[in-house]
């Protein structure tokens, strides 16, 4: 596809709704960049519990904040210049970045980060608040969601592959839970930005989704 340079594309949902496969696969189909938002919530959360600040404690999370950088490189998330992709997906780190990212103090550095990361460079970025708050003038905006019974099941598949145990009615419940604070924490919650295009993957495999959003792009350019 011509003239990929400067292409913005938000993509948010809820939690297991197949957002950063479907955004990983995009970016590689339109060669451009892959921003997983999450990983950077996820790898503050990580701080946090290394460090063991309370993030309820205005001062030493400021003081934390500012000695803290957030990066990617080469596809790995960098915390201070240190690989965490694994560390940060474990289930202490998941709850943590979902309390934790309700702090304005962690949203505002973080926000400001993705903010300058869109204005060099094409880029997928996923999340809960691109299209409504990160990026509003992206040139396209999707709202990835599926049932919840549905994404329960694909991270029961997903635990299950990694040898761990799953059982799908409390998975069910973490992931009703984690919706409903998202969506109705006051800083930039989890919204459906007004101009987003809605793909709900409760029917399609991920392929299928790349494959909706990418007849999406085409068609408007
Ligand atoms: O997407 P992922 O599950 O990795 O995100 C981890 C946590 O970070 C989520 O529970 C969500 O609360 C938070 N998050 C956010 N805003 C974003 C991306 C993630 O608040 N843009």
């Amino acid at each position: 596809m011509e003239n990929t340079e400067r292409l913005r594309i938000a993509i948010d949902g809820p939690a297991g709704a197949g957002k950063s496969t479907a955004a990983k696969r995009l970016a590689r189909e339109l060669s451009i960049d892959y921003i997983d938002t999450g990983a950077m919530y996820r790898a503050i959360a990580l701080k946090l519990i290394r460090e063991h600040v309370d993030y309820n404690d205005a001062e030493a999370l400021k003081e934390l904040l500012s000695e803290t950088d957030v990066d990617f490189r080469d596809g790995h998330v960098l915390l201070d210049g240190e690989i965490v992709d694994k560390d940060i997906r474990t289930s202490a780190v998941s709850r943590m970045a979902s309390d934790s990212s309700a702090v304005l103090a962690i949203r505002e550095k973080l926000v400001a980060l993705q903010r300058a990361m869109g204005e060099t460079k094409g880029l997928v970025m996923d999340g809960r608040d691109i299209g409504s708050n990160v990026l509003p003038d992206a040139e396209y905006k999707f709202y990835l969601t599926a049932s919840v019974h549905v994404r329960a099941c694909r991270r029961s598949l997903e635990m299950i592959e990694k040898g761990e145990t799953a059982d799908l009615d409390s998975i069910e419940a973490d992931i009703t839970a984690r919706d409903l604070q998202d969506s109705t924490r006051t800083h930039h919650p989890l919204t459906q930005a007004e101009d987003a295009i809605v793909v709900d993957s409760t029917n399609l495999n991920i392929g299928e989704v790349v494959e909706v959003m990418l007849g999406h792009i085409r068609s408007r350019r």
